[in-house]
């Protein structure tokens, strides 16, 4: 572990951090988390009937200007600790009746959590919820402790992503970690429709961006397995790092939304698609940082 954290190229950022001395680009040097608990409002297959335990990871390698988590991933909030404690989070997501484990920006943390995994398996399934910003190599050393994967896809242009994430390359490099993702794991859903195995493709509607949106969804439809799903998600709230961005002072509006979906109805996605409620969008469904 130790060797690839003290000259860091676990993500495309490739900053070459030693982190056993100091944080890299994404914030953290070591294992940190800002929340744990059970998310009651993911997609219906991941949250299901008691909800999914859902841990927050400190730091990022995105810089997204409208994040909705922003104090965690900038690693303005949380609490270091080790693999061992987190191990014993598992288990407690375990005993309050978890759908399952998921792991929310955990790319840069890797080494951390295979040793965790090492330590205690769940034996419930385990998300890896990412902004897709990721190496397929490194996502090939976690692969074997995930069950689902549940990767955003945020910008099909690079103009946008390197307006809104500050990464220009967004695109090139979340297509193929996204693509390994859709691929990598078998669509298991239970009667009841809980997913056991497989992959949700995330996309949140931006204020001004349909043309893009419409663009992910041609791509996802061209490229990906038909046992991926895809999640609309109309929950943007301005937050985060705005100023200087008032395209993203307000939430998308319904005819916005609505058009992006049309484009996923026309491609015949119905079978593979999960809409959000427009009034899912507002500050009261960003959680509280109180670990
Ligand atoms: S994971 Fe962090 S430290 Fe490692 S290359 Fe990426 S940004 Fe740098």
């Amino acid at each position: 572990m130790d060797a690839l954290l003290k000259n860091c190229t676990l993500c495309p950022v490739e900053c070459g951090a030693n982190r056993l001395a100091g944080v890299g680009a994404c914030g953290v040097s070591s294992l940190r988390i800002a929340k744990y608990y059970l998310h009651p409002f993911e997609e219906p297959c991941i949250s299901h009937k008691n909800g999914s335990g859902t841990i927050f990871f400190s730091g990022c390698n995105l810089r997204c200007v409208f994040c909705q988590n922003y104090e965690v991933s900038r690693a303005k909030r949380g609490k270091e600790i080790t693999p061992d404690a987190l191990a014993d989070i598992f288990k407690e997501l375990e005993d309050m009746g978890a759908e399952n484990i998921s792991l929310v920006t955990p790319s840069h943390l890797t080494p951390y959590l295979i040793r965790a995994f090492e330590l205690y398996k769940p034996k419930i399934p385990v998300v890896y919820n990412t902004g897709s910003y990721e190496k397929v190599d490194t996502l090939k050393r976690i692969d074997p402790f995930v069950d689902i994967y549940l990767p955003d896809m945020k910008f099909y242009s690079p103009v946008l992503s390197k307006r809104y994430l500050g990464k220009e390359n967004y695109f090139d490099i979340a297509s193929e970690a996204i693509a390994f993702m859709a691929n990598a794991k078998p669509l298991i859903m239970t009667n009841e429709g809980k997913m056991l195995s497989g992959c949700v493709v995330r996309h949140l509607v931006m204020p001004l961006c349909t043309g893009d949106s419409k663009a992910l969804i041609k791509w996802f439809n061209a490229y990906l397995p038909p046992s991926s799903y895809l999640s609309l998600m109309s929950q943007y709230t301005p937050f985060g790092d705005i100023e200087g961005y008032k395209e993203l002072s307000r939430p998308v509006t319904a005819r916005e939304y609505d058009g992006v979906v049309q484009t996923a109805l026309d491609l015949g996605l119905e079978n593979r698609l999960f809409l959000q409620e427009r009034k899912s969008s507002g500050e009261q469904y960003i959680p509280t940082w109180d670990f």
